[in-house]
């Protein structure tokens, strides 16, 4: 009550300071990803996404295809940064 509590700052607004994922990279979010349809959760590197899609790639608001054999669903991603208690949906206005 009244302490301060970093996991009451909606994710929406830490958008702004780890938008891309270089700069996730640096503030040491960890993101998984999770199908919608199956339920998979997949390990989400972002060194590998920053190598591929560049380091101002961004993966907020986005809903790639599920990596799963035969399933055709979409997948979230989810991130949480070293001070949040749990992972929360990468999902914010643009
Ligand atoms: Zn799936």
């Amino acid at each position: 009550m009244g302490r301060r509590n970093p996991d009451r700052i909606p994710i929406s607004q830490r958008r702004g300071m780890c938008e891309t994922v270089g700069d996730m990279i640096r503030q040491g979010w960890d993101v998984h990803s999770r199908c919608m349809t199956c339920g998979t959760l997949f390990r989400v590197n972002l060194r590998i996404i920053a190598q591929v899609k560049g380091a101002d790639f961004s993966i907020w608001n986005r809903k790639n295809r599920c990596r799963r054999l035969g399933c055709v669903g979409h997948v979230e991603f989810h991130g949480r940064a070293p001070e949040m208690s749990w992972h929360e949906v990468l999902s914010a206005p643009d």
